[in-house]
């Protein structure tokens, strides 16, 4: 049982490009209440469920409270684009590094579409700089956006530090939301 229904989103984009693997660490930001990380706990095997398979790790942040989740670690009453923040989270991953770094973070809508759009856009840039405290070479991100202006604009800022950006739609966002997600792939830091 999924605390959300966006589960449903990342599951559909993981089937597809195959993003969460047994032993990886992921980084979740806006996390509550906590269904992406309940996906990526069973995927990568932060709880261990699977003797098998590599454990992995699981790390999520919200500005709300997040009730927990076996094999997840979650740091609540966070904001994400505070550099004490990144610190912290870097303290949380092993060997201060994600493989993954999974962003389904919204600002509260306010109603006016364009301002909206540009405060998610705000949001997502700056996980590039979360991205270069944590991200592993070669990993990769998910981030939600909402058409606007400025989404070129974004993309051409994740194209600077990907090797390969795709645009995603899951069937799982409503026809009607302007919702889309970047997946943003083989980071390029050295
Ligand atoms: N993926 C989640 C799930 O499946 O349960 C749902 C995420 S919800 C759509 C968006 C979340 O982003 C909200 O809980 C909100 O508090 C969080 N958020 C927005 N801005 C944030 C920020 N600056 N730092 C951390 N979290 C933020």
């Amino acid at each position: 049982q999924y605390r959300c229904r966006s589960a449903f989103k990342l599951l559909e984009i993981d089937e597809k490009y195959g993003i969460l693997r047994p032993g990886y660490s992921v980084l979740d930001c806006g996390a509550s209440p906590g269904a992406w990380s309940q996906v990526a706990v069973r995927k990568v095997n932060a709880a261990g469920t699977d003797p098998e398979c590599p454990r992995g790790t699981v790390v999520g942040v919200d500005l709300l409270h997040i009730a927990p989740l076996d094999g997840a670690h979650f740091l609540p009453c966070r904001d994400v684009t505070d550099p004490a923040t990144h610190a912290e989270l870097r303290g949380h991953l092993p060997g201060g590094r994600a493989d993954v770094i999974l962003s389904d973070m919204a600002p509260n809508a306010c109603g006016l579409k364009e301002l909206d759009h540009e405060r998610l856009v705000t949001l997502c840039l700056s996980l590039l700089d979360l991205a270069d405290q944590v991200l592993k070479p070669g990993g990769c991100m998910v981030c939600k956006c909402w058409d606007g202006a400025l989404t070129s604009k974004l993309q051409q800022r994740l194209l600077s530090v990907f090797n390969n950006v795709k645009t995603v739609k899951p069937k799982a966002s409503r026809k009607e939301s302007s919702e889309s997600y970047f997946l943003a792939r083989h980071f390029k830091k050295t």
